[in-house]
């Protein structure tokens, strides 16, 4: 029997499929099936606290003479050094050079000592590192590792007028330098998917968890007294970051009533760490181990072009009462490479990175920490963060019937 008889025998009345209503998410934005995280506390293998070079003013970037030995400065990059690094080296190497010397002295051998070497490197300069810590020990690899070129890199009251001109050009220039690290093997700079979820609309005021420790009364006088003071610049380079796209519920992968996404880039520490100091030894870059206990002990050494990466340490060697710490603590989870998202939820974020998934407690915005060094791990702290991403994740995946 052919088709046309099969067709006839059919006496039901056939009722047309009701149209679903049209997905506001195109096919190719809707989020791929997400792998949960694993988020118990007993996950936990690593804390890691660290006090962020802030410097009310912005990094600084002057030149000053100690004895006969020119000193560029390069700190206080505050908790953008990861992101800013590359175009800051760039602005203190074209100082140092500007005399054509042949060698050049780096102290520091953080993130912005390694990156301002390299590019005196590249530039052809010879160049030994000065320092007490190598990469694996600096405050650097204690970091959370975002793209986030404007995370406490100065007060709006205390910037300089034109700091916002120079903080383009720096986050400009890195993105650049950080662009051929993309696609690289152990992905050493990468972009992940970072999802924003909220249980009132973005932009409105969030329920408020009455769990979450309140900011302790300042120990500081003057500003600032809210994150709003804090300067903010993103909206110049909107041009080469994603943008946040809202997700319709739909498109909502996640067992909360709001969800919004953008796509940002970050820093797997060990292969980038790595990269910088192959390339910074394969160059003919030199390391001497020291310790310096005051600026006249640079005009000792035998280069006679220093540039000055020593980070929140600049604070006491150089007497800046622009520096203030701000601590931060990050927590992190056995790593699981099938979760390659990030996100934020109820004042915490977690971003799956290769050597674990870090976990951060976000509360109190960017007062969190200020004029706080202490370093010592407050697990209680990243508990209370991971409980957060486990309930999330207790409810995961929500049913899409
Ligand atoms: C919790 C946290 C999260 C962060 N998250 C991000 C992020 O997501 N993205 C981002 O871009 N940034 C982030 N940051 C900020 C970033 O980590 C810092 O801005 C950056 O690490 C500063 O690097 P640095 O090289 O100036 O300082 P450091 O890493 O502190 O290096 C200073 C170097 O100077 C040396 N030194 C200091 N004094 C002396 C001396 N007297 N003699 C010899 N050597 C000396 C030290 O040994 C060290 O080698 C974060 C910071 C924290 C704390």
């Amino acid at each position: 029997m052919g088709l046309g008889g099969c067709a006839a025998q059919s006496a039901a009345p056939v009722t047309a499929p009701v149209p679903k209503p049209a997905s506001t998410v195109l096919q190719m934005d809707r989020p791929p099936v997400l792998a949960p995280v694993r988020a118990h506390s007993d996950r936990f293998f690593d804390f890691k606290v660290c006090i962020r070079p802030f410097r009310t003013k912005g990094p600084n970037l002057d030149v000053e003479q100690v004895g006969d030995c020119l000193v560029v400065h390069n700190y206080g990059h505050g908790g953008s050094g990861w992101s800013l690094s590359w175009g800051s080296a760039d602005m203190a190497v074209a100082k140092a050079l500007s005399g054509s010397p042949k060698e050049i002295a780096v102290v520091g051998c953080g993130i912005i000592g390694l990156t301002s070497a390299i590019t005196a490197l590249r530039a052809g300069a010879k160049v030994t590192i000065y320092t007490r810590e190598l990469l694996p020990r600096t405050r650097s690899v204690r970091a959370n590792g975002s793209w986030t070129p404007d995370s406490r890199i100065a007060l709006t009251s205390e910037a300089p007028a034109h700091f916002g001109d120079t903080w383009e050009q720096m986050a400009r220039i890195s993105w650049k330098n950080l662009r051929p690290y993309i696609g690289m093997a152990g992905n050493p700079v990468a972009f992940t998917d970072h999802y924003y979820l909220t249980d009132a609309p973005r932009g409105t005021p969030q329920p408020v968890d009455p769990t979450w420790p309140k900011l302790p009364p300042p120990s500081w006088t003057g500003g600032p007294t809210s994150s709003e003071d804090f300067a903010k610049y993103s909206d110049r380079i909107k041009d080469i970051t994603a943008h946040t796209q809202e997700l319709p519920p739909d498109a909502n992968p996640f067992p909360v009533k709001y969800a919004a996404r953008s796509t940002s880039m970050f820093f797997n520490f060990t292969e980038y760490g790595h990269l910088l100091t192959e390339e910074f030894f394969a160059r003919g870059g030199k390391i001497v181990m020291r310790d310096f206990h005051a600026p006249a002990e640079l005009g000792h050494l035998p280069q006679k072009v220093v540039i000055d990466c020593t980070g929140f340490a600049a604070r006491d060697f150089w007497q800046d009462k622009a520096m203030v710490p701000v601590r931060g603590q990050t927590g992190w989870l056995i790593p699981q490479p099938e979760v390659n998202y990030a996100l934020t939820y109820r004042n915490v974020q977690i971003l799956s990175k290769s050597d674990g998934i870090m976990v951060m407690a976000l509360e109190n915005g960017e007062l969190k920490g200020y004029n706080n060094s202490d370093e010592s791990v407050n697990r209680a702290e990243s508990e209370r963060a991971v409980k957060v991403i486990e309930d999330l994740f207790a409810h995961f995946p929500v049913s899409r019937a």
